[in-house]
C-alpha cells in the first residue's frame, strides 16, 4: 500500500529509470546529458502525483490544459516558494485556444505550441497586458496530419521568421509530435534541420515511447507523461483525476527495464 502522506515511491523510481534511460542515449550518442531536459507531463494526474515527483527532483512539468493546470499549479508553487524551494514550471504542450491566453500566459514558463498567427497576436497582446512573456516554442505538424495541431511544414519558415521579429530572444525552438506507428526518425530529423535553419536551440520532440530515438537524433527536451505517472484514461473521456479507472497507477509496477 502506498501511504497517501508520503510521495508515491513508484514516482520516485520511475523517475530514477527515465534519468538513467535519458542519460544512457545521451552519452550514446556523445552527448551530454544535461542537455537533454525531461518535461514531466502530468495531464490528468492529480496535483499530489506532480507533489510527488517534485519531492523526487523532478522540477519541470508539462500540461496540456490551462484549466487543468491552474488547478494544480499556483497552490504547488505557492506551497515550495513558501518553503523556498523551486519549481514547478510548467510548460504548456496542448493545443492552445485564444480564448485561454490571457490565462496561459499567467501560469507558464513555456508554451511549446505555438502554431498559427492569430495565436501569436493574441499572445503578444496577453503578454504586453500581463508584463510577462513566458519561453515560446512553435509546434510543426510535422507528419502533415489534418487531425494534429502545428503549422504545417510548408508555411512553417515564413511563420517562424515572423515569430523570431516579433517575439526575439522569448522564441528559443520547435516542438513536433511525429505520426503515430511508423518510425519517428525522418521526422526528428526534419525538425531538427528546421530548428538548425532558424538557429533555434530547443527541440522538443520524443515522448513516452521514443524519446531515446529522438534524444539520439538531438533532442533537447522530451516530453514523458506515460512512463513516469503510469497510464492515462483515454483521451475522448473527461473523466477527472479523481474517478481514473482504478488500478491506472498500477502500471508503473511494471515498467519495462
Ligand atoms: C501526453 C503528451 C505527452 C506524453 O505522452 P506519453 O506517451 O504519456 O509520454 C507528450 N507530448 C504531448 C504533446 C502530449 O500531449
Amino acid at each position: 500500500m502506498v501511504d497517501p502522506d508520503q510521495p508515491d515511491p513508484r514516482i520516485g523510481a520511475a523517475l530514477d529509470h527515465i534519468r538513467n534511460r535519458i542519460a544512457h542515449a545521451a552519452r550514446e550518442s556523445g552527448r551530454d546529458p544535461a542537455g537533454v531536459t525531461l518535461v514531466a507531463v502530468s495531464k490528468t494526474h492529480p496535483a499530489s502525483a506532480v507533489a510527488a515527483a517534485l519531492a523526487f527532483g523532478q522540477i519541470v512539468f508539462g500540461e496540456n490544459r490551462v484549466q487543468e493546470a491552474q488547478g494544480k499549479f499556483p497552490e504547488l508553487r505557492t506551497a515550495r516558494s513558501g518553503r523556498g524551494e523551486p519549481g514547478p514550471l510548467l510548460h504548456l504542450i496542448g493545443p492552445l485556444q485564444t480564448n485561454k491566453v490571457a490565462d496561459a500566459v499567467q501560469l507558464a514558463d513555456v508554451i511549446e505550441t505555438l502554431d498559427r498567427p492569430r495565436l501569436a497576436d493574441a499572445i503578444e497582446a496577453a503578454a504586453q497586458k500581463a508584463g510577462r512573456m513566458p519561453e515560446l516554442l512553435i509546434q510543426v505538424n510535422i507528419g502533415e496530419e489534418p487531425q494534429k495541431a502545428g503549422i504545417a511544414p510548408d508555411q512553417a519558415d515564413h511563420f517562424i521568421e515572423a515569430c523570431h521579429r516579433r517575439f526575439g530572444d522569448a522564441l528559443t525552438g520547435l516542438m513536433a509530435i511525429p505520426p503515430a506507428d511508423i518510425d519517428p526518425a525522418p521526422f526528428f530529423r526534419r525538425l531538427v534541420a528546421m530548428a538548425d535553419r532558424h538557429g533555434l536551440a530547443r527541440r522538443s520532440m520524443g515522448m513516452s515511447g521514443d524519446f531515446e530515438q529522438a534524444i539520439a537524433m538531438g533532442a533537447t527536451s522530451v516530453r514523458i507523461g506515460t512512463a513516469i505517472f503510469g497510464g492515462r484514461p483515454a483521451p475522448a473521456s473527461t473523466a477527472s483525476p479523481d474517478t481514473m479507472p482504478a488500478g491506472s497507477g498500477s502500471r508503473l509496477a511494471s515498467l519495462p527495464d
